[in-house]
Order: structure tokens, then C-alpha cells, then sequence
């Protein structure tokens, strides 16, 4: 007997499970299943998604209706139509061997009347979003007087989403008899209330300790100056070459803001939220499965029905409002059996939130570094690599071989693979070469907050001939300080750069009455603790006109819909200014594009 045998299920569901491909049951399976099979009992399961609960009480379901009646039998409410698509279609195969069950996807945004059509062919079991549900009943295109089962799927999320009357109106149209399986990934109060309210001595099963992320995703933290936010997440990126993964903004704006950034970078990124038109929405969601889209900038609302098991990486560019709602973040990674990685980039102000959040998932956060540049050239580099080994040989260029050994004859192969690697690696190092280390900065701002760090103004900059580099260059040398010359922010006329407090009194007295090519040099502490992000400091305004660094020069009127692949152009011509440049490789594009 295999363990879903043991669990009660009959032959045509067990056949089911074979075709799926599942060995094991699932933790929420194994407690589920059999007490629903069982008893006709009220339930509520905390457990995420990714969990297989759609499956623990699917199966219960489909083997306790009766296949032989139209009547509708099973109600399950989920958040969103994506989530209410995924069910529909999870039952649909399960129940693949069942003459005769129907399961019918009722939500918004679709043909109400076909809906409507389908139920009244039969639909033992509808899976609907509350909104459409309401409208349905309103209308009386469903009856829901008989069902005997009512389940509620991922309970925390409709209630966050503001569902509590329509819930509440939609069960009060369902007969008391009936038992409530509710499913939640988090139990906040109002969950509960609904379960006090709804449902008569549930039995409780909760799948790994209440509210814990899941077991198998490791939760990282980066810390770094807010207005680095977005070079943080392109390092990150570029860090994690066949990265897949879902992207979370607060709102519509900024998740189509960072989408667009990144597509103008290079990356194969997009966007999903609320202001797109559903028809854009499976369009972004197609390029996903596919992975044509590594990078899926969303909002919590919109991520909810994201129903991809393979998410190596989910990235909180902004931590949400609500500290829980980083539990259901978090589990659109690690699902089936994977491990995932949750990411979270943070300011300073924020840092606190991080310790709400293991509060909640009881969970530590590791604290990492944002990686350097040259620690990107070398993941970048070791990649293309690989993907040159991986790569299938091309016969269309067998033609070519002997014009191609012209060119390259007298070579050695040590050479052809310094070139070859060359032609990538330069122009990554080029653009990494410049930029400045994320995790320096923002330490020496917590530094400087404390006073253990002293910024500096200097009157010479990009006019004298310096870029950052040289400057800290020379600064290094004068002082004699090495690294302890650090944030060195190079403007057009001045610059600002950083010692620690106590060398205050030696840089200051180096720079008394000193003269470079004849010319005074002046130094003197600042209080623009930015130093970077546009013009100078208040302080000093007037000495110079700042460039505008910090300004992303991006075209603000492209619209979304550019072609992947445009943005090439218009990065290269603007050149390698961590500001703005495009990712010098992309990974996935270009390996498509060899394949
Ligand atoms: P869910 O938590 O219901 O969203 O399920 C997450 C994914 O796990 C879905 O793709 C299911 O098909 C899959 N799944 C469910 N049960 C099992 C199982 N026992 N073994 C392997 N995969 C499963």
C-alpha cells in the first residue's frame, strides 16, 4: 500500500496522483485528508501555499460529492482570479478519473453570462473569487443552497484584500449544515474571527509552527543607502545570473517604475498590477512560465495567483506595510519541495522591520554584503563559462570553419579563450570598475550618524581632471591613510570624501595653505552626508554646479510595451556610470538568442 493509499483515497484518485507524479504525501496532505475523509468536520489549516493544500482538500472533496448529481456540492473561495484558475485546473486533473465531476472557475474581469452557462450544465464545484461570487448570487446565476462543503483559501489574504463582508454575506447564503475548511497561511485576528464566527469546533492542523515560513527558505538581508536601492537590486541580479524571481514593490507606480528601469537596463524583466488590463496580465504571466521574464516586478496583490514552482529568489525591494504579508512573499519561493531565497534590500530606518518580521516567521535573517563589483565579474565571468560549454554547436557554422581559422590562425587556444572572454569581460569590468561599493557607504553613514565618521568638502573635482578614483587616489597618498579614505563622491568642481573622525585633526592640518599646480586647495567638514545624489550641499552651494549623478536621465515617456532588447543601444551610448548603465551581460537574453 503506498502512503497515499494509507490515507484513504479511492483507485480513481489514486490514479490521479500517479499521472501528477507525486511519491510522497505532503505534511498538510497527511494531516488533512484522512480527517476529512473521515469526518464531516469543520477544519482550519494554517499552512502556505506551495504546501500542497490545494491537493489536501481536493481530494477530500472530489471523493466525498456525489459525481451522479448536477447539483453544486463544493464552494471554494479564493482571493484571486489567478489563484482561482490555478485551484479550478488542480481539481480538474485530480479529478481526471471521476466521471462526470465538473469544476467550474468563477471570477471577475471574464464573460459573467458563459460563466453562468457553465454552472448550469452542472458544476458540482465552483471556485470563485468573493467580488464575482456576489454579483452571481445577486443575479441568481448560482445556487449555493446545498453545498456541503465550503472552503476558504487562503482565508488571511482575502480578508487583507477587504473580503470580510462578502465572505460573510456568501456563507450566510449556504446552509448550516455544511462544513468550512478553511486554509490560511497566517492567523491574524481577523481569520480568526471568522472561524469563531463560521465554523463549528474546527479541528486545528497546522503544517510546521503557526506562521513560519517555509522550512526550506533561507531569508537574507542587505543593507543600503535608500537612494541605492535600485543599484543594489541590478548587483544582486547580476550576482544570481539565472536568477527567476519575483520582484515586490508597495505600489502600482513603483513596481512599474523598477520594471521599466530594468528592461531599459537589459534585464528581462516585467511587471504585474493591478492598473494592467488582464489581457496584459497573461501576457507578462506567459513570458514567466516561459522564463522570458527572469525579473517579475509585482505588487502583493497582483503576485497572489503567481502559481510557478521554480522562484529561486524572491527579492522585497520595499519591505509591505503589513509585516505579515512578507510570510505570503516569501512563500512564492521554496514551493514543492525547493529551497527559495528571500531577499530583502533595506535602509537604515528600516532595519527594525526585519526583527518585526523573525518575530513572525521565527526565522533568523542573515545580513549580507551587497556584492562588489569584481566579485560580479567573476560570477558573470565563471558563467559564460559555462554557458559556452553548455552551448549546443551551431553546424550552420561548419561552412565558415575554415575562413574563421584564417582569421584566428597562429593564435594558440590559450589565447582564443583570453579573447573570447575578453570580448564579455571588459566591457563588465569597464562598468563595474567604476562603481562604488554599496555595503562602504551606507557603513560609513551609520558611522557618521554616530559621529565616528567625519565628512569632508574639497575644492577640486572632475574640472581638475579627477574622476572618484583618482581622487581617492591621491587622498590616499597624501594622507597617507589608505583605506581609511572612503566615500570619496566626485562632483564637477568639488568633491566630498570621508576619514574616520579621529584622523579629523591630521587631514585638516595636511590641508592648511596646501597648493596643487599653484593652485589653494581647501578642506573643511561638511554636514551633507548625501555628498552624491545631486548637486552639493547646502553648504556649499554656489562654489560649483553639481552634475546630476544621482538623475537617472531615463526617457520618461517609453512606454512599456518596448521590445526587449532596445534598451541596448541606449545604455551603451550612455556609457558605465552605476547611475544608469545598462547590466553589461544579461544572461538569459544573449543564451537565447546562441541557442
Ligand atoms: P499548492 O500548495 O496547492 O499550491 O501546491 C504547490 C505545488 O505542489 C503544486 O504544483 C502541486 O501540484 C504540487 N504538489 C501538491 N502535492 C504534492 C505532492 N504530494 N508531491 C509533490 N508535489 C505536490
Amino acid at each position: 500500500m503506498n502512503k497515499f493509499q494509507a490515507l484513504g483515497l479511492n483507485d480513481a484518485i489514486l490514479q490521479a496522483v500517479a499521472d501528477m507524479g507525486f511519491t510522497e504525501p505532503s505534511d498538510v496532505q497527511e494531516q488533512a485528508i484522512p480527517v476529512l475523509l473521515k469526518d464531516d468536520t469543520d477544519i482550519v489549516a494554517l499552512a502556505q501555499t506551495g504546501t500542497g493544500k490545494t491537493a489536501a482538500f481536493g481530494f477530500p472533496l472530489i471523493q466525498k460529492i456525489d459525481a451522479n448529481s448536477k447539483t453544486t456540492q463544493g464552494l471554494i473561495l479564493s482571493p484571486t482570479r489567478e489563484l482561482c484558475l490555478q485551484i479550478t485546473k488542480e481539481i480538474q486533473a485530480y479529478s481526471k478519473h471521476v466521471r462526470g465531476v465538473n469544476a467550474v472557475a468563477v471570477y471577475g474581469g471574464a464573460n459573467i453570462q458563459e460563466q453562468a452557462r457553465q454552472i448550469k450544465r452542472g458544476a458540482q464545484i465552483i471556485v470563485a473569487t468573493p467580488g464575482r461570487m456576489m454579483d452571481m448570487m445577486r443575479r441568481k446565476m448560482v445556487d449555493i443552497s446545498q453545498i456541503n462543503y465550503c472552503i476558504l483559501d487562503e482565508a488571511d489574504e482575502m480578508l487583507n484584500m477587504g473580503f470580510y463582508e462578502d465572505i460573510t454575506t456568501i456563507l450566510a447564503d449556504t446552509p448550516e449544515h455544511k462544513n468550512t475548511w478553511l486554509f490560511s497561511a497566517t492567523m491574524p485576528k481577523e481569520v480568526a474571527r471568522i472561524a469563531k464566527k463560521f465554523m463549528k469546533s474546527p479541528i486545528e492542523i497546522t503544517v510546521g509552527t503557526k506562521n513560519t515560513g517555509a522550512a526550506n527558505v533561507s531569508h537574507e538581508y542587505y543593507l543600503v543607502n535608500a537612494r541605492d536601492r535600485y543599484q543594489a537590486l541590478k548587483r544582486l541580479a547580476d550576482a544570481n545570473p539565472e536568477i527567476f524571481s519575483v520582484v515586490f514593490c508597495r505600489t502600482k507606480r513603483d513596481t512599474q517604475k523598477v520594471a521599466e528601469q530594468l528592461i531599459e537596463d537589459g534585464y528581462n524583466a516585467g511587471a504585474i498590477h493591478g492598473d494592467l488590463s488582464q489581457n496584459q496580465r497573461d501576457l507578462v504571466m506567459k513570458s514567466f512560465r516561459n522564463r522570458q521574464i527572469q525579473m517579475l516586478v509585482a505588487t502583493d496583490v497582483a503576485a497572489r495567483g503567481i502559481d510557478v514552482d521554480d522562484i529561486t529568489h524572491v527579492v522585497n525591494y520595499q519591505l509591505p506595510d503589513e509585516p505579515e504579508i512578507y510570510t505570503h512573499r516569501s512563500g512564492r519561493t521554496g514551493r514543492a519541495g525547493k529551497t527559495g531565497i528571500s531577499i530583502v534590500i533595506v535602509s537604515k530606518s528600516e532595519v527594525r522591520k526585519i526583527k518585526q518580521i523573525e518575530k513572525i516567521i521565527n526565522k533568523k535573517f542573515t545580513q549580507k554584503d551587497i556584492p562588489t563589483g569584481m566579485e560580479i565579474c567573476e560570477v558573470q565571468l565563471m558563467h559564460l563559462a559555462n554557458d559556452i560549454k553548455d552551448t549546443k554547436i551551431n553546424h550552420e557554422i561548419d561552412p565558415y570553419l575554415y575562413s574563421i581559422n584564417e582569421v584566428l590562425e597562429g593564435l594558440s587556444r590559450e589565447e582564443i579563450v583570453k579573447k573570447v572572454f575578453s570580448v564579455e569581460f571588459t566591457r563588465f569590468f569597464n562598468y563595474y570598475k567604476k562603481t562604488k561599493d554599496l555595503n562602504t557607504e551606507v557603513a560609513a553613514q551609520i558611522k557618521e550618524a554616530s559621529g565616528d565618521s567625519t565628512r569632508y568638502f574639497i575644492n577640486v573635482g572632475a574640472k581638475d581632471n579627477f574622476d572618484w578614483m583618482s581622487l581617492k587616489d591621491f587622498l590616499k597618498e597624501l594622507t597617507g591613510l589608505g583605506d581609511g579614505i572612503y566615500r570619496v563622491d566626485c562632483k564637477d568642481s568639488f568633491s566630498f570624501f570621508n576619514t574616520d573622525t579621529e584622523h579629523k585633526d591630521t587631514v585638516l592640518a595636511l590641508f592648511q595653505d596646501f597648493k596643487l599646480q599653484g593652485r589653494d586647495i581647501h578642506v573643511e567638514i561638511t554636514n551633507d552626508t548625501r555628498g552624491g545624489g545631486g548637486g552639493g550641499g547646502k553648504k556649499h552651494k554656489g562654489r560649483g554646479k553639481g552634475r546630476k549623478d544621482g538623475s537617472s536621465g531615463r526617457n520618461k515617456d517609453k512606454s512599456f510595451s518596448k521590445k526587449r532588447g532596445e534598451g541596448n543601444n541606449r545604455s551603451e551610448r550612455r556609457g558605465s556610470n552605476d547611475s544608469g548603465g545598462k547590466a553589461p551581460f544579461s544572461g538569459k537574453r544573449r543564451r537565447r538568442e546562441r541557442n
